[in-house]
């Protein structure tokens, strides 16, 4: 039993491993409904379905290895923000108010069904990054959005609506509290130390070893060591940048083999457990700063925040990372 500190965000973790359940009990404990298929007729995502799309596509990538296409660029059907606002902020009485604006795509990844980033194969992944880039970029130029956020929902408990392989992209109007303490946070530690945070976490997990999974010559992934999940890992950058879109198509490369590599891990160890993932990158003028370094964020939903969570903003994790480490990576 022990409490940790998390570097990023001084949040405490309680780690209660007696609380866990063997690695195998994390696994769903029945198979999948049934096996999804490579195409569904009802599907408005499966190539050769075009007519039940609402909206034209953004951006389509040239097929690999005789697909039609690669990945689709759309606006989100239910989008969360819509683009049509401004960002003028109001008063209400005592509050704060400002319009519902932002901008909310979906990413389909492959034109097939019953795909996902564990099973793709590498060619896949790297054109599935290559989208996030581009996307990323060209929502960055619209000065309205402070903040892009690329993030993919896998499975019911991830929040994920549908089956057909897909991440989505939410460009907002105002910086979110959680990036802008962690701005803050990190900004701190530079001011005191003069180094980046999470360079410092990148050296020490580096020669420390014992949260390591995989590494190339540009990207280090771990489960970091106050872990609020079970199974939480990044995929950290080794190269200083506080931006995702300010990557090299060299890094882009490297970014995708190394999720190739780590999301097929998950998958194969954890029988395809439902997961979030979050590219965590600066936000609008933010993106030149010495402190602050663009990450991956993997988050599978293997357990519940209950009322303790949720009431104290402290996690209890009932699995250590340096199991985890050692289960993945075994
Ligand atoms: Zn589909
Ligand atoms: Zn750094």
């Amino acid at each position: 039993m022990e409490i940790r500190q998390s570097k990023l965000t001084r949040e405490w973790i309680i780690f209660s491993p007696e609380r866990a359940r063997r690695p195998m009990d994390f696994k769903k404990k029945e198979k999948k409904k049934k096996e999804t298929p490579e195409y569904d007729e009802n599907c408005p995502f499966c190539a050769g379905n075009e007519d039940k799309l609402i909206h034209s596509f953004i951006m389509e990538t040239p097929g690999i290895g005789g697909n039609p296409w690669q990945t689709r660029v759309l606006p989100n059907k239910y989008p969360a923000l819509v683009p049509d606002k401004n960002v003028t902020r109001g008063v209400e009485g005592i509050y704060l108010r400002m319009p519902a604006y932002g901008k909310h795509e979906l990413i389909v990844e492959h034109p097939k069904h019953n795909i996902c980033i564990g099973k793709m194969n590498l060619e896949g992944v790297k054109t599935v990054v290559e989208t996030y880039w581009m996307r990323y970029n060209e929502l960055l130029k619209d000065k309205r959005n402070m903040m892009v956020l690329i993030f993919q929902n896998h499975g019911s408990r991830a929040g994920a609506s549908i089956i057909h392989p897909h991440s989505q992209i939410i460009a907002t109007g105002m910086v979110p509290l959680l990036l802008r303490v962690h701005e803050e946070e990190s900004q701190q530690y530079f001011d005191n130390l003069g180094r980046c945070v999470m360079c410092d976490i990148l050296k020490f997990e580096e020669s420390h070893k014992e949260r390591l999974l995989l590494e190339n010559d540009s990207f280090l992934s771990f489960v970091p060591y106050a872990a609020e999940v079970p199974y939480e890992l990044w995929i950290v950058p080794k190269e200083h940048k506080a931006s995702f879109g300010d990557i090299s198509r060299e890094e882009m490369t490297k970014f995708a083999a190394i999720l190739h590599g780590v999301m097929n891990r998950l998958y194969n160890k954890l029988d395809d457990p439902d997961y979030n993932y979050i590219v965590i990158s600066g936000t609008r003028y933010k993106a030149g700063e010495p402190h602050l370094h663009w990450y991956l964020k993997v988050r599978p939903r293997l357990t519940t925040r209950a009322g303790f969570e949720i009431g104290s903003g402290i996690s209890i994790n009932p699995s250590l990372p340096e199991k985890d480490a050692e289960y993945l990576m075994g």
